[in-house]
């Protein structure tokens, strides 16, 4: 069945729209919604209004699939210059990176590298490295990734999306590892013998994969549970799990991303939860743009009506 998900999906990877729609100046101005900005300035500037309202950041460079293995050392040299201007700025900030954006499709060896030099970076800052997720073909590929970094240092993280019949699985080797873990459902048009297509069933993987990760003995190996999710429900879900189990608060945060629901981040941190709000910059914005939209098509209708404003 061809749903607006689906539609919106599908031309997050089509290059002739994104060519036309980047130039145009109502989208431009929409995607500022999720984004404040694209320079490495405008996310800093963000995440320290942030910090004021007692929520940390995480640093993403937008960009994917690069198609020469010589701009992966363009990407690795900016989340240099990131993590350095994060510190001067006084920001206990993580970073996350997809392994396509750095050339992991290209000559994975050399991802690697620049993968292990920047968890070497972060883990100097005390501060947590983080691998995106990207579409299934690339699940395994992610997963060995994280694994040999895993060895490196604890300060590397993995997110896992819930949307993946595979997910039970992958979430006991990490939880016996000591993985950080960030649970996110899953933002890709995946086939049905590969992700389940009911949202109930997304969710119950969710909770169950967050309370495994939550056991005792993935605590004693130093697993930590990024929630990652808009979720309300499962976000009460998991706090009442977290209560009723005396679960410590080290032992997991809230990760949301910028421009979602902001009000809801700032009463989580309120609450002392910890919490952490998803920054992300750059040029290459409108693959991860329309999955955004494609998450809500209340967002689609803001956009449109932008549009006929204009
Ligand atoms: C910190 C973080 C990192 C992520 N990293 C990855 C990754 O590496 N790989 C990956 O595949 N996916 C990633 N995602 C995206 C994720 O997979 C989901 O697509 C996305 O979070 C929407 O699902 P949800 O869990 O918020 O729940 P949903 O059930 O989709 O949404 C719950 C509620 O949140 C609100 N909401 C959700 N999305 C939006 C939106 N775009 N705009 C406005 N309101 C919205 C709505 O009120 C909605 O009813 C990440 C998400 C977060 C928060």
């Amino acid at each position: 069945m061809i749903t607006l998900r689906g539609i919106l999906i599908w031309a997050s990877t089509n290059r002739w729209l994104r060519e036309r729609a980047v130039r145009t100046r109502f989208v431009r101005r929409s995607v500022r919604a999720f984004m404040p900005g694209e320079q490495i300035g405008d996310a800093i500037e963000a995440a320290v209004t942030l910090k004021a309202a007692g929520i940390s950041a995480i640093f993403t460079k937008l960009g994917e699939n690069i198609t020469q293995s010589a701009e992966a050392a363009g990407v690795y040299a900016q989340y240099i210059d990131m993590l350095a201007r994060s510190t001067a700025a006084g920001l206990n900030a993580d970073i996350s990176v997809k392994p396509s954006q750095l050339g992991y499709d290209q000559d994975s060896e050399a991802c690697f590298a620049y993968c292990a030099d920047l968890l070497h970076a972060c883990e100097a800052r005390g501060v947590r490295f983080w691998i995106d997720m990207e579409g299934s073909s690339s699940t395994q590929g992610t997963i060995d990734l994280f694994v040999r970094l895993r060895r490196e240092s604890a300060m590397v993280g993995i997110a896992i999306q819930a949307y993946l019949l595979r997910t039970d699985a992958d979430i006991e080797q990490l939880a016996s590892l000591g993985s950080a873990v960030r649970m996110v459902k899953g933002a890709y048009l995946e086939p049905e013998g590969v992700a389940f297509a009911d949202r109930s069933q997304v969710d119950e993987q969710y909770f169950a994969s967050c309370v495994r990760l939550l056991q005792p003995d993935a605590a004693r190996a130093g697993a930590l549970l990024h929630i990652g999710t808009h979720d309300m429900k499962l976000q009460e879900r998991l706090l009442d799990y977290v209560r009723e189990n005396g679960i410590p608060p080290s032992r997991y945060e809230f990760a949301m991303l910028y421009g979602i629901n902001m009000p809801r981040q700032r009463a989580l941190a309120q609450r002392g939860e910890r919490v952490r709000c998803l920054v992300a910059y750059g040029e290459h914005w409108f693959p991860w743009y329309m999955r955004r939209l494609a998450e809500r098509p209340a967002n689609l209708w803001f956009v449109v009506r932008n549009l006929v404003r204009r």
